[in-house]
């Protein structure tokens, strides 16, 4: 980090920002697909330690063996998204699922099943049919042995 002055750090901390509609969607994702995860992708743009929303693209679940507490986007149609995405200039910046009636935490597989370093994993809890909590954690690391998921700030714009 460069400098110490303190607006410096709050505008360049890591932080997601998404638009209300954009955010409210993603939510109402996880209350769609309930009591199975909902997933997705965020589309947008890096800006410095930012990551900003300009879209997002619902996937579908491919893990009809345990859909109700694990995840998979299928990787054609990850790079369908990818294609779409770069030609209305946006980049893959994050991923988003649901976690019916567990709290809005990564967990261990999400930890292993997390590979896109500098991208943000949005986690909602959905308890009983209701969209409640709202984390959102950056992948932090140099590679994939030392990744973190790091909470990072959500700001809804
Ligand atoms: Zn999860």
């Amino acid at each position: 980090m460069l400098g110490v002055d303190s607006t410096f750090d709050i505008q360049h901390s890591p932080m997601l920002r998404i638009s209300r509609p954009h955010y409210d969607a993603l939510r109402h994702h996880g209350e769609e697909t309930y009591p199975h995860e909902c997933c997705g992708v965020l589309l947008g743009r890096f800006d410095g330690d930012q990551r900003v929303v300009t879209s997002i693209a619902r996937c579908g679940n491919t893990r009809d063996d345990s859909p109700h507490n694990r995840f998979n986007i299928d990787p054609r149609e990850l790079i369908r998204i990818q294609r779409e995405g770069r030609e209305l200039g946006a980049d893959i910046i994050g991923f988003y699922h649901s976690h019916p009636d567990h709290p809005a935490m990564w967990s261990a597989t999400d930890l292993a099943e997390a590979h896109w370093l500098g991208c943000s994993y949005v986690i909602t809890s959905v308890e009983k049919g209701k969209a409640v909590v709202t984390n959102s954690f950056g992948l932090n690391g140099s590679d994939e042995q030392a990744k973190q998921l790091i909470t990072e700030k959500i700001a809804v714009e």
